[in-house]
């Protein structure tokens, strides 16, 4: 059962009219970090709708102590939102947490807030004290003694005193804020740099495949093993966004990922190289069988109805086509060279009227 294996315990304890402790928020901000280094590497805005789904899946993970990668995350994800009933009784029964947890979150920045300011008045106070006697000193300068003027003195410098050590204090939290910072952009944009799936579709990306690519073109040169490259762009695609708007021809590029998913075998690599071009990488197959695969694939495009929304609750059903190239890999090929030749091949298809398989 899907939902059984996430639960999040922790979202009671939110829930909770209980303070909580510091090991929680401790816990909390772990995971908070690990969600949003994850959305921003997967370019997945964190809006309340989606960092919550994120947040108990993440928040499972972490009372499990269990580590996934992007690809069984994403996995998990559709597992539970998108291809299994059960989840509309998470988000049914789930359905106030947002400003629940919004609140709770609101209460650490406040906390944080609060540390700040707490130092800040601090400082504030021994400034008004050394003021003050600045201030008196001021006054009885013309009548001054050793004994009013010593006790001055002393005053200022235990005020001083204070303040240099309440100074050194808050200059050193700083220092942990920012180097907390800095460690966190710095994750980020390793995330961001590292990221391999191309998260509208769920395939691998362009990054990704290449490497894929790489060692294909090795086991041919080492093992003499086979492969193919199959490279497929949706015809005519921007008259789709142009028509129904770009929402549906995000619809059309989700559905044809969902098609290669299901008719190819668990083997092959499927990438979206970027816009509405995909690539398939078939270990094992030679060019003959590999432009039967494409060709299977073309028909099953060309006659599946894909349902888009119009209007407020209205649905159309669409047809697309595709454009294929096919390729072997060859001994001698580079990445480059094998991506050029597939990109000939699709567009010869496209020349010869589209809604093709082309060989090169
Ligand atoms: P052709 O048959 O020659 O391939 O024409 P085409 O319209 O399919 O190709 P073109 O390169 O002219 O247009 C591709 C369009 O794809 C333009 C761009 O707005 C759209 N596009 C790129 N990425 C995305 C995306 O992520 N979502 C959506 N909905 N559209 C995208
Ligand atoms: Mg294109
Ligand atoms: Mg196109």
């Amino acid at each position: 059962m899907a939902n059984s294996k996430i639960t999040c315990e922790f979202y009671n304890k939110l829930k909770g009219t209980k303070k909580l402790s510091h090991d929680d928020i401790k816990f909390l901000m772990n995971i908070v970090r690990k969600e949003l280094s994850f959305l921003i590497k997967h370019n997945i805005p964190p809006v309340p709708r989606n960092y919550e789904k994120w947040f108990y899946i993440f928040c499972s993970l972490a009372e499990q102590k269990k580590e996934l990668d992007d690809l069984e995350l994403i996995g998990l994800y559709k597992e539970i939102y998108e291809e299994d009933h059960q989840s509309i009784e998470i988000s049914a029964e789930k359905e106030n947490l947002s400003e629940e947890l919004a609140e709770k979150f609101k209460g650490i920045a406040d906390k944080l807030d609060e540390t700040l300011k707490e130092l800040i008045n601090n400082i504030d106070n021994h400034q008004e004290k050394i003021d003050g006697h600045a201030d008196k000193l001021e006054k009885v300068k013309e009548d001054i003694t050793l004994e009013t003027v010593s006790d001055a003195v002393m005053e200022i410098l235990q005020e001083l005193k204070k303040l240099r050590a309440e100074n050194q204090k808050l200059k050193n939290e700083l220092k942990s804020y920012h180097a907390e910072v800095v460690s966190l952009k710095e994750e980020l944009s390793n995330a961001k740099r590292e990221a391999s799936i191309d998260f509208l579709t769920g395939l691998v990306n362009r990054r990704r495949f290449e490497r894929v690519l790489e060692d294909a073109i090795r086991d041919r040169k080492i093992r003499g093993y086979p492969a193919s490259l199959i490279f497929v762009d949706i015809d005519n695609f921007k008259k789709i966004n142009d028509e129904y708007g770009h929402l549906a021809g995000d619809i059309v590029l989700k559905e044809l990922a969902k098609v290669f998913r299901f008719y190819l075998r668990a083997n092959t690599i499927i990438a979206r190289l970027g816009g509405e071009e995909f690539a398939i990488l078939l270990p094992g197959i030679e060019i003959k069988d590999a432009v039967k695969v494409a060709e299977r694939l073309r028909k099953i495009i060309e006659n599946r109805d894909i349902k888009i929304p119009v209007d407020e609750d209205g649905e159309k059903k669409i047809q697309v086509t595709a454009s294929f190239g096919v390729t072997e890999i060859r001994e001698d090929d580079t990445v480059e060279s094998l991506l050029i030749r597939a990109d000939e091949a699709m567009y010869k298809a496209k020349k010869s009227g589209k809604n093709k398989v082309e060989v090169q």
